[in-house]
């Protein structure tokens, strides 16, 4: 997100013949170039430079554990996957995989993100625990934080913000696709969040709105952008950023920064000027992966330790810088959050059906039972709240829990966030397709016949959870031998 444009400088590169080879029409700006030489060495920098000019980024994905597996995912996809070294969970694709992974409904049904290899790096150091309280306050469009849902399998509170409108909706979008069920998606500025929630958080993650040098190998755009004065902006936004990020952690939280840049004043710097600002913040060593390398460009051992730089050269694919603070102090056996009256869920529903009768035709009676103490209707949905003491008035809440239900027409219908949520144990009634042209289809909205899927049997009239290769797809209604698509629309493919 660099402040300004500088077009001056640009050479068509001719003859683009890979797949992967994106169209990267500016040259690199001289500036940068120097002052990567005057950080790394003349060596070092050519190296980078040529990684950046010439290698075409290959692309990565990461598995969405509770979905999909290796081997699964090398069958249906029908490419072998190389791991990356910087997630356990990260593969790179072939350079000469088709264009369309991104296009299985593997990926409709979240079975998997596709991530830049490096950026893969940042959420393995969040490491969160399942029942902490995360926050990660630039989140759009969600590959990471939707790695932090996946790692806390649903307990917990992972906030996910961004301050972008526009953002922040491809993010629900991607939470939702990933099943995540403990996320409070927010529209807001981190300053705004910090004023409300100081002091609340186990962990937070800050990935930064940065110059973007570490994408010049892929975007044109962040050639275009860059410029000095755009790297010195950058650094005076993410002191504020950094500031409102540590103000939210609890005494003994953890803040992660990353940013997908390379110059000093964007990464160790800033987390030296952090270290100046905040006396009771604290680095922590890093646990650093091969290809990852220590923060070389910090003037302090310890904040040199407790950072990690993945270069161009080494990543196939993006810069990354990831580092680790601590706020001191010790965290006081479970965390507590002022706990508030919420109001009892039926206070709500007069006038309207219980959503739990709905409920209780979709799911299994112990999934009701867990989920009943924290459900709320608000507007005309039924959500499950992660955190109903995190008070949320006044702000832009895209998604206060997980959206469980909808109200239309005097009738409860289940949400499309629960069909991507739930698991197999959790579905009353399931029909499993395991056709991938069946699978486009129920995709594209289309009725279809169960015929042989798993799980089929003429039935009366029921609500049945859709799914392929053990990925949901959605919801659909059965009548006799057909099933009613009740995809939504927005997510309908052609
Ligand atoms: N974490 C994301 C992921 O893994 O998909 C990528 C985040 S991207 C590097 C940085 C984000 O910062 C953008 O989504 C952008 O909207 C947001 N941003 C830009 N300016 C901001 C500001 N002043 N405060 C907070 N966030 C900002």
């Amino acid at each position: 997100m660099a402040a300004r444009r500088n077009r001056t400088k640009t050479r068509k590169r001719r003859g683009a013949s890979h797949p992967n080879e994106r169209d990267v029409a500016t040259s690199i700006p001289t500036a940068f170039l120097e002052r990567l030489a005057a950080d790394v060495g003349p060596d070092r920098a050519k190296a980078m430079q040529q990684a950046i000019e010439v290698r075409t980024n290959r692309r990565a994905l990461r598995l969405n554990p509770s979905r999909l597996d290796r081997s699964a995912a090398e069958t249906h996809l029908g490419v072998p996957l190389t791991p990356v070294p910087f997630n356990p969970l990260a593969y790179w694709l072939p350079q000469d995989a088709p264009p369309g992974v991104g296009r299985s409904p593997l990926h409709a049904g979240g079975g998997f993100y596709m991530q830049d290899a490096a950026a893969t790096a940042v959420a393995p150091f969040v490491d969160p625990q399942p029942g902490e309280w995360v926050i990660d306050l630039a989140a759009a469009p969600g590959g990471k934080a939707s790695e932090l849902a996946a790692r806390m399998d649903g307990r917990g509170v992972l906030v996910a913000n961004d301050v972008s409108a526009q953002r922040a909706q491809a993010l629900h979008e991607n939470l939702e696709r990933l099943g995540a069920r403990n996320a409070v998606i927010t529209q807001a500025a981190p300053a705004e969040l910090a004023r409300r929630w100081g002091g609340r958080f186990h962990a937070v993650l800050l990935d930064a709105p940065c110059s973007g040098e570490g994408m010049f190998g892929k975007s044109d755009i962040a050639r275009q952008e860059w410029s000095e004065d755009a790297v010195a902006t950058c650094a005076v936004r993410q002191d504020d950023l950094l500031d409102a990020a540590f103000a939210l952690l609890a005494p003994g939280g953890r803040l992660i920064y990353a940013t997908c840049t390379l110059n000093r004043d964007e990464n160790e710097g800033a987390i030296e000027r952090l270290l100046k600002r905040q006396p009771d913040a604290t680095p922590v060593n890093l646990e650093r992966t091969s290809g990852m390398e220590p923060g070389v460009l910090a003037s302090r051992q310890d904040v040199r330790n407790a950072s990690g730089r993945i270069w161009p050269d080494a990543s196939f694919g993006e810069g990354h810088f990831v580092a680790c603070l601590k706020r001191t102090g010790a965290q006081a056996g479970a965390f507590t959050a002022d706990r508030r009256e919420t109001p009892p869920m039926l206070a709500s529903t007069e006038g309207m059906p219980s959503p739990l009768t709905l409920l209780s035709e979709v799911l299994e009676p112990h999934v009701v039972d867990a989920l009943t103490p924290n459900l709320r209707i608000q507007g005309r949905s039924v959500w499950a709240l992660p955190a109903p003491e995190l008070p949320l008035d006044g702000l832009h809440v895209l998604a206060p829990g997980w959206r469980l239900a909808d109200l239309t027409h005097g009738r409860w219908s289940p949400a499309h966030a629960l069909a991507m949520g739930v698991m197999v144990h959790e579905v009353r009634v399931s029909v499993a397709i395991t056709d991938a042209t069946a699978a486009a289809r129920f995709l594209r909205g289309e009725e279809l016949d169960v015929g042989d899927a798993e799980g089929a049997e003429p039935r009366d009239s029921a609500w049945v959870w859709v799914t392929y290769q053990d990925v949901p797809l959605g919801w659909a209604r059965q009548r006799g031998h057909r099933l009613r698509n009740l995809r939504p629309k927005r997510l309908r493919v052609s």
